[in-house]
């Protein structure tokens, strides 16, 4: 049963092994809207996640060589810890998740996994260890059965319909004709923004990786839905290493440490309360949004 309030101290936690099948990268990409520019090296072994730490050391990447995006990012998220990224758009926040994700290499510095670098390890043992909650969850023209199972294809019906419990997704499921048979997608029945995002929640639960990636999970939604959603994601969150990365700050004020970055540089750091008291950036960020201004964006 998960369980909506939980303790914030997660040392300790140990993570039962991951034994789960890998997906079709291919299908991954296409998922994620991603290109597969980086390939395995030779005879890499597989990621041995034993705690989930995270670290990003030194990082340094830019799409375009001409045009660096981030200068140097160093940020560690211990295992079972949540570390926020906040910042403008444009910042860099969502290709520090690309790089973890390894769907680019770094120019310079390294993305560690309990102390792997990710581009010693096959990309399929990475993938496999790290749940993405993106903005927008992509639903595949199939079954939603399917849509939940992605993640772990072999999983039964019985562990589906459990994920699609915690999601709150069951009885909207249960609630039409086809069931858990019900095509959706573009073909398909189209879900709401909400529905949609409870779907790739179950899907996240279901694969259970010791890693999750919230890209702006839940900015697309209105602020009812919205608070539905963050109570499933904290939830989620629970026992496992929390990178979220968000616009809204009212989503990550709970996290263990909050990294500002700014045009690809951390420019302050902290807990919640002390960057407030700190008085700087995240701090005219906050009182910016407390008055109800959505666009932070400098
Ligand atoms: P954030 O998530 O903080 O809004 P991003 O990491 O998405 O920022 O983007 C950082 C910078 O990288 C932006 O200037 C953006 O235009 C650029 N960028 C993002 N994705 C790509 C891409 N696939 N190709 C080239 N430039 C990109
Ligand atoms: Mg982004």
């Amino acid at each position: 049963m998960i369980q909506i309030t939980m303790p914030l101290n997660f040392l300790g936690t140990v993570y039962r092994e991951i034994r789960q099948s890998l997906v079709d990268m291919g299908e991954m990409f296409e998922l994620l809207e991603q290109p597969a520019e980086v390939t395995d090296k030779p005879g890499a072994p597989p990621l041995r996640v034993t705690g989930g730490k995270v670290e990003l050391r030194d990082i340094r990447f830019g799409y375009d060589p001409v045009r660096p995006i981030l200068h140097g990012v160093s940020v560690t998220v211990p295992a079972g810890r949540k570390v926020a990224i906040v910042g403008p758009s444009g910042a860099g926040k969502s290709t520090i998740g690309r790089l973890l994700f390894r769907f680019y290499d770094v120019t310079g510095g390294a993305v560690l996994i309990d102390g792997q670098d990710v581009r010693d390890v096959t990309q399929d043992s990475l993938h496999a260890q790290i749940g993405v909650v993106p903005q927008d969850t992509v639903l595949f023209n199939d079954s939603i059965r399917y849509n939940i199972a992605y993640g772990r294809p072999e999983a039964s019906f019985a562990e589906i319909e459990a994920a699609a419990k915690a999601a709150k997704i069951h009885d909207f499921i249960a609630s039409l004709s086809q069931g858990y048979e019900t095509q959706v997608g573009e073909r398909g029945l189209k879900l709401s923004g909400g529905e949609k995002q409870r779907v790739g929640i179950a899907r996240t639960l279901l694969k259970n990786p010791p890693i999750l990636l919230l890209d702006e999970a839940t900015s697309a939604l209105d602020s009812e839905t919205e608070a539905g959603i963050q109570a499933q994601l904290k939830a989620m969150g629970e026992g496992r290493t929390v990178i979220a990365i968000a616009h809204r700050l009212s989503t990550i004020v709970d996290a263990d440490r909050i990294v500002v970055l700014e045009a690809g540089r951390v420019i302050e750091e902290g807990t919640h309360d002390a960057l407030l008291s700190r008085g700087g950036r995240y701090a005219a960020m906050w009182m910016r949004q407390q008055a109800g201004e959505e666009n932070d964006a400098a």
